[in-house]
């Protein structure tokens, strides 16, 4: 039984958790620790008591420990994406690549801890100097989905811990093993007892006893918009620093003039890899009419070619999907959709296979119009439908008209049009010729409107949300 980490000692839970694979529910990855609210707020005491020494401490310390996370991640890679691949689905590739990407995130971070400097300014008043520093929020509440087990936690985690926060670390229900992998990795790094610490549990009762906790500065959290909507609402009130990553509802605009090869790949990759289970995917595929028919038939080839298996067997292409309940979302929109008029070109059928899990044939949707259920809410899936555009204003238009405006894509060949794109799509990442997921660890990440709040994630941005800004005036 895998227990949670609180100042610095493993303690069971109150109560206990299976996790089930998704490619065959007859496997049991583990039983993990369930935290109540009382033991979220421990773990909040501890990190309070941690953060007075730690928020002072020398950044070689934080640099050297982030940097022994980052070395054992990357090092058992192998080992930790298998895991991951078996929790959540995801393929080995995707899941061996995902803990490469988080072990690099710690590397970024360890750098990172040592960049950190200030400015000096001059006074408008004679004799006096002017310093701008940056200094760590405080306590952080770190609450994390399922569909990143390990990528997600690191962005956050690192960032946190570089710039002089204590972490209490809520992951999502049903990947526990990757997050309590992690956070052993962690915990044997060199961290003093208190600064990062793991509660796994339920969200409406461990998340939320970090958004009611007063002594919690600052929350970050990825998932759904209702429960972003919920952080808000707990939180905001009493002020504590918010950032929020939830939905998206991405569009790949694919113009006459794109190269096809490159625009099927995209949409394949986009819309569909990680089991459509990624808030980049790209849902929308927004294509103008020269281009249509050819753009479609060999879409539909290449969707119809894909191989939907257990996550771990060599050739799988689309692992399942992560459980019975998001399963029964996906076929819930793929039924919407043809009431609505859309036409379902290929897929959208549960499948067997050798074990019994979450298949889903992935799904293609035609003759989609923009006001559609199935083209503006989020699923979450293997589905993305096609809306036909004009021109490429029509396309522009149809690309942010939607509640969302995480990533946008566009496929073109035409520098004018992608110039444009670039600067006038409402979203907070844009594509040109790569697909919409798929981002960089070293840069910005983050989106607008319901997509996301608050400061962006990653990079040597992430300091906008994990540090506060202070101004030091001196007349020596
Ligand atoms: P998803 O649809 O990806 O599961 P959720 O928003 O339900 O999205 O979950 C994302 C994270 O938020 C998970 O760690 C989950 O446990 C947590 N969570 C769910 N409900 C609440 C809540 N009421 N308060 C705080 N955290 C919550």
């Amino acid at each position: 039984m895998k227990s949670n980490y609180i100042a610095g000692e493993w303690v069971a839970g109150s109560s206990v958790r299976e996790n089930i694979n998704p490619s065959d529910v007859s496997d049991v990855v583990g039983h993990y620790a369930q935290a109540d609210a009382k033991q979220a707020q421990l773990a909040v005491e501890a990190a309070v008591d941690a953060f007075q020494a730690w928020s002072v401490s020398g950044v070689q310390a934080r640099s050297d420990a982030l940097e022994a996370v980052a070395s054992e991640v990357l090092a058992r890679r192998a080992e930790l994406g298998e895991l991951l691949a078996r929790e959540e689905g995801k393929t080995l590739p995707e899941a061996q690549a995902e803990v490469a990407r988080a072990g690099q995130i710690f590397r970024f971070f360890a750098g990172e801890a040592l960049r950190q400097g200030g400015e000096k300014a001059p006074s408008v008043r004679p004799g006096i100097e002017v310093e701008i520093t940056r200094e760590p929020v405080g306590v952080v509440g770190l609450i994390t989905p399922w569909n990143f087990p390990v990528a997600i936690p690191a962005w956050k985690i690192a960032p946190a811990l570089a710039h002089g926060n204590c972490v209490v670390f809520k992951p999502a229900e049903l990947v526990p093993g990757s997050a309590w992998a992690l956070a052993e990795i962690i915990s044997r790094a060199g961290f003093p007892a208190g600064v990062f610490n793991l509660v796994m549990g339920p969200g409406s009762e461990v998340g939320q006893a970090l958004i009611n906790h007063p002594s919690v500065d600052a929350l970050s959290f990825t998932g759904s918009t209702g429960t972003g909507a919920r952080v808000i609402a707990g939180a905001a009130p009493r002020r504590a620093k918010l950032q929020l990553e939830m939905g998206g509802k991405n569009p790949l605009v694919v113009l006459d003039d794109a190269d096809l090869a490159v625009a099927v790949e995209c949409a394949v990759q986009g819309s569909y890899y990680s089991t459509g289970q990624r808030c980049t995917a790209s849902s929308r595929l927004i294509v103008q009419k020269g281009i249509l028919p050819r753009f479609v038939a060999a879409l539909r080839e290449r969707v119809e070619a894909l191989v939907v298996d257990d996550a771990r067997k060599p050739g799988t292409q689309i692992g399942p999907v992560v459980d019975q309940s998001q399963l029964d979302v996906d076929l819930e929109y793929i039924a919407i959709g043809q009431q609505e008029g859309a036409r379902l070109l290929c897929g959208g059928q549960r499948v067997q296979r050798a074990t019994e899990g979450f298949f889903l044939q992935p799904a293609l949707f035609v003759d989609a119009s923009p006001e559609m259920r199935i083209a503006r809410e989020e699923i979450f899936g293997p589905v993305a439908c096609v809306i036909a555009a004009d021109d490429y204003e029509h396309a522009l238009t149809l690309a942010n008209d939607t509640p969302f405006g995480l990533t946008a894509g566009l496929c073109t060949t035409s520098l004018r049009h992608a110039s444009h794109f670039k600067r006038h799509a409402k979203a907070g990442m844009v594509m040109v010729n790569v697909p919409t997921a798929g981002v960089d660890y070293h840069v910005p990440f983050g989106g607008r409107k319901a997509s996301s709040y608050g400061p962006r994630e990653q990079g040597r941005h992430a300091n906008e949300f994990f540090t506060t800004v202070k101004t030091a005036y001196t007349a020596p």
